[in-house]
């Protein structure tokens, strides 16, 4: 498959000319600054938040390429994976002209943010166990798909996807295959972070929301080409990242094996309460996951959904979405989390779940 990024890209972003800021035209050290308009006072706080940040986080950056073993020019940072995600859709298709596949169930925000970018979306959902339905996603690839979105292991139902399946996608579609790793290091499965030389086509996302335990910072990332990183830097918004996210990230990403040990932990949660909810009377099926989540298929979500919110523990009702009947996908807490929700569980009557 021959692959070049310039059939992929919008006109428009092949001829833009990207913002420059003050931090991109002067890059070095000084001693008094007065190219940004900021306050040269400082800050009515401890740290000093005066100055813009670092436009291209190169710092975070380093750091994530030490853990992830992937170079920094190979790293963008989005203010979350959604920007990642809405960059994407900005940098490749075209309004009301291109298209997308995507394979529900699955992560909402593909559909809200190609909606949002007036794209359009092809459906092929996942077959009923789970995975890729490869035929069908070779049916609906037309002249007009650049992206293709699949998330593995996937929201909400957990599975990771079969990884020939990826390479196949990888290896035949013409235009750019977005791997969604958010939940990868809850995983049995190996990323595809190391596949970058392989595949020009590839951008796996992942993001410090999950694992990392710093959804608040707002902090996702892809990895990706050089090409197509350059691209996404054209178009994002000239400081996407604040300086505290940056600073704090950074700090965070210092202390890997704390992380570590939470995920070990999370794991053998998840394995136990997988367990426990498959003896429970109203339980019908727990499903696999190599997720922090679990997808449980129960005689009655909505009631026990309202009977969990009646004792303070919030779910996610996912049993209106379409192959998820009955389920509720239900996130690994701590023991005493997972404790309190089993005893509420246990609790409920089979004839009153109904
Ligand atoms: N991808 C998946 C599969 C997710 O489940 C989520 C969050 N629920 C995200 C991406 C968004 O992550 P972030 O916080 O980095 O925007």
């Amino acid at each position: 498959m021959d692959f070049d990024i310039n059939n992929l890209l919008r006109e428009n972003i092949k001829r833009l000319v990207p913002y420059s800021s003050a931090r991109d035209e002067f890059k070095g050290e000084a001693s008094i600054y007065l190219d940004a308009n900021e306050n040269s006072f400082g800050s009515p706080l401890p740290v000093a938040y005066n100055r813009y940040p670092d436009p291209m986080q190169w710092k975070l950056k380093q750091r994530i390429a030490e853990i992830k073993g992937v170079p920094a020019e190979h790293i963008f940072i989005g203010n979350g994976s959604d920007e990642v995600i809405d960059i994407m859709y900005r940098a490749f298709c075209n309004p009301g002209v291109d298209n997308v596949l995507i394979c529900p169930p699955t992560y909402g925000m593909y559909e809200v943010s190609a909606h949002i970018n007036d794209v359009s979306i092809k459906k092929v959902p996942l077959t009923s166990d789970f995975q890729l339905d490869i035929e069908g996603l070779e049916l609906a690839v037309d002249e007009q798909t650049k992206l293709i979105f699949v998330c593995s292991p996937n929201n909400p139902t957990g599975n990771a996807l079969n990884r020939n399946d990826i390479e196949l996608l990888l290896n035949n579609f013409g235009g750019i295959v977005v791997i969604d790793e958010a939940y990868i290091n809850f995983s049995r499965h190996r990323s595809f972070i190391q596949e970058l030389t392989e595949y020009p086509n590839l951008v796996v996302m992942q993001t410090l929301s999950k694992a990392w335990g710093l959804a608040a910072l707002r902090v996702g990332m892809a990895f990706t080409s050089t090409l197509i990183v350059d691209v996404m830097n054209k178009i994002k918004p000239p400081y996407n990242i604040g300086q505290a996210s940056q600073a704090l990230a950074l700090e965070a990403l210092q202390r890997v094996d704390e992380v570590n040990a939470w995920i070990r932990e999370t794991v053998a949660e998840r394995q136990k309460l997988s367990e426990e909810l498959g003896r429970l009377a109203v339980v019908l099926a727990v499903y696999p996951s190599d997720a922090n989540f679990l997808l449980v298929k129960t005689v009655d979500p909505r009631g026990i959904y309202r009977q969990l919110v009646d004792k303070g523990i919030i779910v996610r009702d996912r049993s209106r979405v379409e192959l998820c009947e009955g389920c509720l996908r239900i996130t690994v807490g701590t023991p005493e989390e997972n404790r309190a929700l089993l005893a509420v569980m246990e609790a409920i009557p089979l004839a009153t779940a109904h």
